[in-house]
């Protein structure tokens, strides 16, 4: 591993002769000489280091909406980076060639790169994601922070499973927005992910929501794994309970990936996910990955309008009034301009 890429890691404390990883909720105690559950973090003499400060995987400029978040800024772009490795086991992993290898350097991209790179693309603000962005906590930090001085926003699109004290510095240092995936039930989310325990992703959208961060949630529907109408509503039934019904939900279609072989999820299981959604009482449910479908789009919730009507990751018309629905003025939970 080149020396650009390892740093001192963040939220590190002893236990004993071995040191506690305190960035993501597996919190790891690790042995001198040896590395974390995600691999990028690593004991050296009693010191963690991080393998992955600044290790870039791939990047590009993209819309806000390829996230997805639907409710903030629409029709932005957002420079987005990913780098390697993940603290979850999904044996469906969508980017699995950049999240299941060890940490294997890449292009060093420094924060300030990062700044210039977004806005010479002409960018409203950064992206964090393609792999699991907690595990470059302390590059984000350093980003986010560059970032705010610029105006320009920060987004993170995360499993979660991070800690509150690692959340908190993401906040404090200028994290706006986050999409969160939530990947099933308790029991399923604990069998694909390796051992994760799913409330701890639940407490931290609470967290984030009630330090004012913009939060979309996503599901990725896998057939056999989290398809049944009762896991679904369950989803719903908790983002409407925990976080409000205001929150959005996405849910999107999975393809063959990594070591998964069940075919692709149908349409109409997605389309079963909006109205189990809505009859939950959610406000604000979309169907990822079929452009055009008119759940694509947003309406309002009270009298039905159609409000922002998009064709796959583009906003083909904005009809929001300052956030309000033009013809009943009902207030659209978002961040809008
Ligand atoms: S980031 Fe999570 S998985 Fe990685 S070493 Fe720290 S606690 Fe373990």
């Amino acid at each position: 591993m080149p020396d650009a890429f390892v740093q001192e890691s963040l939220l590190q404390e002893r236990v004993g002769n071995k040191t506690r990883c305190n960035v993501c909720a597996r919190r790891c105690v690790i042995s001198i000489g040896g590395q974390g559950w995600c691999r990028t973090r690593e004991n050296r003499s009693g010191q963690l280091v991080t393998l992955i400060y600044g290790a870039v995987s791939s990047r590009a400029a993209n819309p806000i909406e390829k996230k997805p978040l639907f409710h903030f800024y629409p029709g932005s772009w957002c420079y987005t980076v990913g780098s390697w490795s993940c603290n979850f086991g999904c044996p469906w992993c969508q980017n699995w060639d950049i999240s299941k290898v060890t940490p294997d350097g890449g292009e060093y991209v420094s924060p300030l790169r990062m700044i210039e790179l977004t806005e010479r693309s002409g960018c409203a603000g950064t992206s964090i994601s393609f792999n699991e962005p907690t595990l470059s906590l302390e590059w984000s930090l350093d980003v986010f922070r560059l970032a705010k001085a610029r105006g320009l926003y920060n987004t993170f699109v995360t499993n979660g499973y991070l800690t509150p004290e690692a959340l908190n510095l993401l906040i404090d240092a200028g994290l706006d927005a986050m999409n969160v995936d939530i990947k099933g039930d308790a029991a399923g989310v604990r069998k694909y992910g390796k051992g994760i325990d799913v409330n701890h992703v639940w407490a931290a959208c609470q967290l984030a929501r009630a330090r004012g961060v913009h939060v979309e949630i996503a599901t990725l529907i896998v057939p056999t794994v989290n398809d049944a109408p009762a896991v679904l509503h369950g989803i719903a039934a908790r983002i409407v309970a925990e976080l409000g019904p205001e929150v959005p939900w996405h849910v999107s279609g999975y393809y063959p990936a990594y070591q998964f072989t069940v075919s692709p999820t149908p349409l109409r299981t997605l389309e079963r996910a909006w109205h189990i959604g809505r009859e939950a009482g959610l406000e604000f449910v979309y169907v990822g990955n079929v452009p055009g479908h008119r759940y694509d789009n947003t309406y309002c919730p009270q009298c039905s309008t159609l409000l922002i009507e998009r064709h796959g990751f583009e906003v083909i018309t904005n009809g929001l009034d300052q956030g309000k629905c033009p013809w009943c003025q009902r207030t659209i939970s978002g961040v809008w301009q």
